[in-house]
């Protein structure tokens, strides 16, 4: 899949505070990638250096596999700040500002007030909108000429659920049609439901990244039992990532650092000529996952 953006070991300091700390990510085409971190974790400066809005301090980064150009910005759109329109201007005259700063037609306009379910109330003030509809607009404003990438810093932030379920509805819709989503947030819950991959951040480090179905799926201890134990308590040693194994009653409680999946297990056993007669995972949800990541960084 066509790497969209490559980001290699930038750094970014505002004197003592270290924003962003040699990161690096790769984000490729068609997914919907969630930066999530608590506030401060430098998510909002992230995305200013690949925006080109600030300088970074170290590193570097590429948009397309080529250094950032006028070409490469224009493929990609994006929503940083509260939206900002003209408050006594309709969505459609504002949508045609900003077309023509874009340097784009006007023939685009009425498919993104469509899109974001605006085109009913185009020719009303801005001024009028609700708190979603601006934040909505704002969205429509990022997808004229059709981008190949949507940038989003917490796009939910300040609305009220119905709000929330639009946008989030929004994202998906885009995604579906191929373009890649790079979104900051700091709701767990969000990233979960809206994203296909995470990078975790605190104080501006990359703690972790993959797709959010192998981070829900992490399982940090299974429950196993065999007729032979003391076979089973030698074996289990040999497995990829042990850690520690505790009896608990007829079941050995063992616990691995990293990914190890229950088919995995089994087979190994089996080749060892142990035969198992009980396996049962103890699944960490990606909330506990983000929470121990967050401590253990502190
Ligand atoms: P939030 O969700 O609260 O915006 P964030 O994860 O987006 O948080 P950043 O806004 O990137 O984090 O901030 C990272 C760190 O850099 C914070 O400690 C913040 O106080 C600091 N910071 C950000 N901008 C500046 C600035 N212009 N001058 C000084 N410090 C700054």
């Amino acid at each position: 899949m066509e790497t969209v953006l490559s980001i290699s070991s930038i750094s970014k300091r505002y004197g003592k505070i270290q924003a962003v700390n040699d990161l690096s990510l790769d984000i490729r085409k068609g997914q919907v990638f969630g930066i999530l971190g608590p506030n401060g974790s430098g998510k909002t400066t992230t995305l200013s250096i690949i925006l080109e809005l600030l300088k970074s301090d170290a590193g570097r980064f590429q948009w397309f596999g080529k250094a950032p150009s006028k070409e490469s910005r224009k493929r990609i759109g994006s929503v940083i700040e509260s939206p900002n329109f003209f408050p006594y201007l309709s969505p459609v005259i504002n949508l045609k500002i900003v077309a023509d700063i874009k340097d784009l037609g006007y023939g685009d306009i009425d498919r993104v007030l469509h899109l974001t379910g605006l085109y009913e109330r185009r020719n009303t003030r801005f001024k009028t909108f609700s708190f979603g509809m601006k934040q909505r607009l704002a969205i429509a404003s990022a997808l004229l000429g059709s981008p190949d990438v949507l940038i989003l810093d917490e796009p939910t932030n300040g609305l009220d659920p119905q709000g929330i379920a639009h946008i989030r509805e929004l994202i998906l819709q885009t995604a579906s049609q191929g373009t890649t989503i790079i979104m900051a947030s700091h709701l767990l819950d969000e990233v979960q439901k809206i994203c296909s991959h995470v990078a975790v951040l605190s104080k501006g480090k990359k703690l972790f990244d993959g797709e959010v179905s192998k981070v829900l799926a992490i399982s940090d201890s299974f429950e196993v039992a065999a007729t032979d134990m003391d076979s089973l308590a030698g074996a289990v040693k040999l497995l990829p990532g042990f850690l520690s194994a505790a009896r608990e009653g007829e079941k050995f409680l063992v616990y691995f650092n990293g990914v190890i999946r229950p088919d995995e297990l089994n087979r190994f056993m089996f080749g060892k000529g142990i035969i198992l007669t009980h396996l049962s995972e103890r699944k960490r949800s990606l909330e506990q996952h983000f929470l121990e990541l967050l401590r253990d960084n502190e």
